[in-house]
């Protein structure tokens, strides 16, 4: 038997943590979740993972990319992911994407699309839809302002908060 000693390529690797993601996506389906599963690595290595646990949990944040990242940054003890990659079976709809943004990923990986997801059943395509091409006036949450003269006050405060940590 020959020594077999060379390394998976980066491509290898990244098919294996996806293979990965796409199998806990499908068995969270028959442990009650729905079918998502998300990754985050770093410097090669798998830092945590997660799965859809909206229904389970009562939870409509709990998409399998939000909870890997949550979970990862308890392992790593940082708000910031940044250095790492998300790897998750679908594409983040937007609220799972604005979380990637705010935890400063380097990468996300995905492997079904939105349209995947909407045959699936999933509103991901529909918000995106909203955010890109629907004014806001057309969206089914009514946002508005209401104007105050103090409203400012907790930007005032934290910006006048000298050991404040910035993110
Ligand atoms: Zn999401």
């Amino acid at each position: 038997m020959t020594a077999h000693t060379e390394e998976p390529s980066v491509e290898e690797r990244e098919r294996a943590w996806m293979d990965e993601a796409i199998r806990m996506a499908t068995d969270s389906v028959a442990n009650g979740g729905g079918p998502f599963g998300a990754l985050v690595v770093k410097d090669g290595e798998v830092v945590a993972a997660g799965n859809n646990q909206v229904t389970a949990n009562l939870d409509p944040t709990a998409h399998a990319e939000v909870s890997a990242m949550r979970a990862a940054c308890k392992q790593l003890n940082s708000f910031s992911l940044e250095g790492c990659v998300l790897i998750t079976s679908c594409e983040p709809c937007p609220m799972c994407l604005s979380t990637a943004l705010w935890a400063r990923l380097d990468r996300i990986v995905f492997s079904a699309d939105r349209n995947d997801a909407a045959v699936g059943g999933f509103d991901d395509r529909r918000f995106y839809d909203l955010f890109e091409k629907k004014p806001r006036s057309m969206w089914p949450t009514r946002v508005e302002q209401l104007d105050l003269p103090y409203r400012t006050a907790p930007f005032d405060a934290w910006l006048a908060k000298s050991d404040r940590v910035d993110y």
